[in-house]
């Protein structure tokens, strides 16, 4: 066993969209056959970026980590979630621990603190932040027609980052994320032909990277863990809940709405309500901490409907065009939402296909590549498909 690990978080790669696609990635495809791959791996109870990342990150249900969702009610608003709100170890913390030298480089819901080189994520302060990085990639990202093309530069930018640090520095642990197929289905997701561009282009810049550890020599020294968060479904109608349920405080993910609601009898009124648009109340104790489970109601939208604020739409019209056609977070079991899991290494048996696992596998299989004990993992009693 090496014990030294490559995370790479391939966002929003439906377990669907790569069996459709896999014969156009080249890369992608090798590494499936000198590795093993996960057709479908599970989706977390929010198949949401978030709280995707903290399952990957602990190993354990947003029950124990906390990351319900992509914003967090904090008593009055939904922010984003943020590293610091992780109730459990992370990955990071306990390798570090463990004496393994550890860079997330624009890794989501990762600590500085729990990392020898660090760079933000770019939806955090726009990957300002950098922490032994000599020269980091910084990119700013902002919204406008070209940034579809900054999300991929920012992929592009990752790589070369993670690259520098996998040359010069041989970290134990390396994190990142390319993010272009989940943005480019969110913006383009009903045209597939640009989708499957997306998928090509990531794979491209995988392969530039493979490319660089075969010739250095570094490919035999490290596995590889290609994951991805979620999966995406098509989206033909979006719910406002502004001008359904006017005054509750909500926050849209996807294919679910959180509302915080005072007291029983104004969440009956807000199900009715919601209900006449075909949502459904989700009573699913999996989707909250127990200590949300009095201020935060969970609801799921109906087949090919997502929610979306009303900041996004103009009007007053309970319902709207989709700003993003295709999105995740569709709901219980949502097969839609399942994604994918390639892992590939001197640590990994060869030829190998799961057709389905549960999704808290993926970190003790991590822990298990790196060579370290994870305490959490063991706890959600799921073992590492290794
Ligand atoms: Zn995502």
């Amino acid at each position: 066993m090496s014990g030294k690990l490559i995370l790479i978080l391939l966002d929003g790669v439906s377990a669907s969209l790569f069996e459709q696609y896999a014969h156009r990635l080249p890369h992608l495809q090798a590494l499936t056959e000198t590795g093993l791959l996960i057709q479908r791996l599970g989706a977390d109870a929010n198949a949401n970026s978030m709280p995707a990342r903290a399952g990957i990150l602990t190993g354990v249900d947003a029950t124990q980590h906390g990351i319900y969702a992509n914003n967090l009610w904090n008593g009055q608003y939904f922010p984003p979630a943020q590293a610091s709100d992780v109730r459990v170890p992370t990955l990071a913390r306990v390798a570090r621990a463990q004496n393994k030298r550890v860079a997330s480089v624009g890794f989501g819901l990762v600590s500085a603190d729990d990392c020898d080189w660090y760079l933000s994520p770019w939806w955090e302060d726009g990957c300002q932040r950098a922490k032994a990085l000599s020269a980091p990639g910084l990119h700013s990202l902002s919204g406008g027609s070209e940034s579809l093309t900054r999300i991929a530069a920012n992929d592009h930018q990752l790589l070369q980052q993670g690259w520098q640090l996998l040359k010069h520095q041989r970290p134990d642990l390396l994190m990142l994320e390319l993010n272009s197929p989940d943005y480019c289905q969110h913006l383009l997701g009903n045209e597939r032909e640009l989708v499957a561009w997306s998928l090509e282009l990531v794979d491209a810049q995988l392969g530039c990277l493979l490319s660089r550890l075969q010739e250095s020599g570094l490919a035999s020294e490290y596995n590889l863990a290609i994951v991805s968060d979620h999966g995406h479904a098509l989206v033909e109608t979006a719910l406002v809940p502004e001008h359904i349920i006017p005054g509750v405080k909500t926050h849209c993910d996807g294919g679910l709405l959180f509302v915080a609601c005072n007291n029983p009898a104004e969440l009956d009124s807000i199900d009715t309500r919601l209900s006449a648009y075909g949502v459904t109340r989700l009573d699913n104790p999996a989707y909250l901490p127990a200590t949300h489970l009095e201020q935060l109601a969970v609801f799921v939208a109906p087949k090919n409907t997502s929610f979306e604020p009303a900041a996004k739409h103009a009007g007053n019209a309970p319902t709207a065009r989709p700003k993003y056609v295709s999105t995740h977070g569709m709901g219980p079991a949502h097969p839609d939402d399942e994604r994918i899991a390639i892992f590939s290494g001197p640590g990994v048996p060869e030829r190998q296909i799961i057709s389905r696992a549960n999704s808290l596998t993926v970190t003790p299989t991590l822990a298990q590549l790196l060579g370290i004990t994870y305490e959490y993992a063991e706890k959600s009693h799921v073992d590492a498909v290794l």
